[in-house]
């Protein structure tokens, strides 16, 4: 009996580290099975041998199980964890949140239900066919600032997070240079499944303006629950499909525009800087462009901006 408890102990606190690891990396919800759910809620006994639920099991970030794939099952969140390492500048800004009124359990379980949705939405059918995971967005659901993207490539496919490949690193390395991390921030795609391509095993492409189109009301309801005080638009797709307009990126980025009430800056997408980086002289500046694109955005949210940030990119620094 004693050593079943040791072993059932062990496991929670396992458990509760996994639970704490995917925390920090900005996961706070992780879609079971029912089953589940019903050991979960279960407390321990002598009987049992096998664990509450098992650490493979499906999450955001991992593959999910075929038969659950598409499942419309229970969402819960992970335990309220503080990201391990403070970034250099204050994680939350001055100022409160729009709703900071509103019932924190409210929008908790009205953002869980939404995901639900998202996750079972079979709208677009051959995005359908083709994706591994929903897309739905990750971060702090409570947070002034939101970037977003066209839509999930092969990376954040496989993983069910966006911005996890080559892009999402150079979209990492601004956030953090912005005194925030990927869970002081909220982060999400136009599109919430990746665009398929049929004629190819690899390779993205954009989304369509129909896909967009189907896809913006799960957006839409995001950032209605997250109200955040700026949205940034990373790349002409993301502009579009926001914004409905067809005018370059080069041309808006910069300038905020107005958005459901809410102060949008576009700017380019890190995949733009990131092709940019066999030319050095071209991605400093392109870097610089985005750079200042983001002191703007810290302007806005009143953050503190040291000489040394407001330095990055310049000449003299390269
Ligand atoms: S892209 Fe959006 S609308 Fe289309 S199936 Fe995926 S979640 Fe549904």
């Amino acid at each position: 009996m004693d050593r079943k408890k040791n072993i059932y102990h062990q496991l929670l606190n396992s458990t509760t580290q996994h639970l704490e690891d995917l925390k920090s990396r900005g996961i706070a919800y992780l879609p079971i099975s029912t089953h589940s759910l019903k050991n979960l809620s279960r407390t321990p006994s002598g009987s049992q041998s096998q664990p509450a639920f098992s650490l493979s099991e499906k999450s955001s970030r991992g593959h999910t199980p075929a038969s659950e794939k598409n499942a419309t099952s229970p969402v819960v969140a992970a335990p309220a964890i503080r990201p391990r390492h403070a970034p250099d500048f204050p994680a939350k800004q001055p100022e409160q949140n729009q709703t900071a009124d509103l019932p924190e359990k409210t929008r908790d379980e009205k953002i869980a239900a939404l995901r639900v949705k998202a996750l079972s939405c079979r709208k677009c059918p051959n995005l359908v066919r083709a994706r591994k995971n929903v897309v739905f967005g990750v971060g702090d659901i409570h947070a002034d600032l939101m970037f977003i993207g066209e839509a999930p490539g092969a990376d954040e496919d496989r993983m069910g997070e966006p911005f996890v490949g080559k892009a999402g690193q150079i979209l990492t390395k601004i956030i953090g240079a912005m005194g925030f991390s990927r869970q002081t921030v909220y982060i999400a795609n136009v599109l919430k499944c990746r665009p398929d391509t049929p004629d190819k095993p690899y390779g993205n492409r954009k989304p369509t303006q129909e896909e967009m189109h189907t896809c913006l009301p799960y957006l839409n309801a995001q950032i209605d629950l997250i109200q955040p005080k700026v949205v940034v638009a990373l790349g002409a797709t993301a502009l579009q499909g926001l914004l409905g307009t067809t005018s370059g990126i080069s041309r808006l980025r910069g300038k905020f525009q107005d958005f459901k009430s809410i102060s949008l800056m576009p700017t380019f997408h890190p995949s733009y800087v990131l092709r940019a980086e066999s030319n050095p002289t071209e991605a400093a500046v392109i870097k610089r462009q985005v750079w200042e694109d983001m002191l703007q955005v810290m302007e806005h949210l009143n953050c503190p901006i040291s000489a040394k940030q407001r330095g990055y990119f310049l000449p003299k620094n390269n």
